[in-house]
C-alpha cells in the first residue's frame, strides 16, 4: 500500500501535537466529538431541504468506547461520513494551519489558555496516540474506506467494509511514561468527566461503552 505524505503544514502541526506542546491533552476527545457533532449537523441540515432524507433523532448519537486491554478508545458517530476523497483533503490537509501557529505562539508567550478557546482539530488526537484510524462511509456512498496513520510520515488509504454511514476513529492510547500520564483517557470516569467539562452542549447523545481488562 502507497502511503501518502501529510502537506508540510500539516506535518509541522502533527510533529507540535506528537510533542504535545500543549499541557491540556484531554481536549482532544472535546475536538473529536465536535467533529462528530458537526457531521451529524450535516445530516440534519440536509434533511431540512432533502424530502428523500428523514431525520429520526434516535438514529443519531456519538459513542465513546474504551477498551482497556487494548489501549484503544473510539469515537463513533452516525454523522455524515466521509469519502475516499474527503479523508483525504480533510484529515491530509490542515487549511487553517496559519491560524493555529498563531494561537500556539501567544499561547506560549502569554500563558493564556488561547488554543483551549479555539478549535485544534482532528490532528490534536496525537497527543495522545501513537496511531490513529479512521473508518468512514459517507451518505450516499456504497463504499467505506479506512484512513490510518502513525505520524508524521505520512498515511494510507484503503477500501474498507463499514455497513453504516458514519465515522468510526480508533486511538492507540500512548503507553504512560515517567513524565506523562495517559491511562486516565481509558478509564471511564475520567472520560466522563471530560465529557461533562467540555462536551455538555453537545446536542445528540454522547454514549459510553467501557471494556475493563
Ligand atoms: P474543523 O472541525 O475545524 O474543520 P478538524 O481538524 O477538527 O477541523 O476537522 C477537519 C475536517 O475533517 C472537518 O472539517 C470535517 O470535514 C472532517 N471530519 C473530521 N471528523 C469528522 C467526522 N467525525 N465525520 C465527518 N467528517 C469529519
Ligand atoms: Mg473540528
Amino acid at each position: 500500500m502507497e502511503k501518502k505524505l501529510f502537506q508540510a503544514e500539516s506535518k509541522r502541526l502533527l510533529e507540535m501535537m506528537i510533542n504535545s506542546i500543549y499541557s491540556q491533552k484531554e481536549i482532544f476527545l472535546r475536538e473529536l466529538i465536535s467533529n462528530s457533532s458537526d457531521a451529524i449537523d450535516k445530516i440534519y441540515y440536509k434533511a431540512l431541504t432533502d424530502d428523500s432524507l428523514s431525520f429520526d433523532k434516535d438514529s443519531y448519537y456519538i459513542k465513546v468506547k474504551a477498551d482497556k486491554e487494548n489501549r484503544t478508545l473510539t469515537v463513533t458517530d452516525t454523522g455524515i461520513g466521509m469519502t475516499k476523497e474527503e479523508l483525504e483533503t480533510n484529515l491530509g490537509i490542515i487549511a487553517k494551519s496559519g491560524s493555529l501557529a498563531f494561537k500556539t505562539e501567544n499561547e506560549i508567550k502569554d500563558g493564556h489558555d488561547i488554543i483551549g478557546q479555539f478549535g485544534v482539530g482532528f490532528y490534536s488526537a496525537f497527543m495522545v496516540a501513537d496511531e490513529v484510524t479512521v473508518i468512514s462511509k459517507a451518505l450516499g456512498s456504497d463504499e467505506a474506506y479506512k484512513w490510518h496513520s502513525s505520524g508524521a510520515d505520512g498515511y494510507t488509504i484503503e477500501p474498507f467494509e463499514k455497513e453504516t454511514v458514519g465515522t468510526e476513529i480508533t486511538l492507540k492510547i500512548k503507553e504512560n511514561t515517567e513524565e506523562e500520564q495517559y491511562d486516565e483517557f481509558l478509564e471511564e470516569y475520567s472520560l466522563k468527566s471530560i465529557i461533562k467539562k467540555y462536551s455538555d452542549f453537545i446536542r445528540y447523545p454522547i454514549k459510553m461503552d467501557v471494556t475493563e481488562s
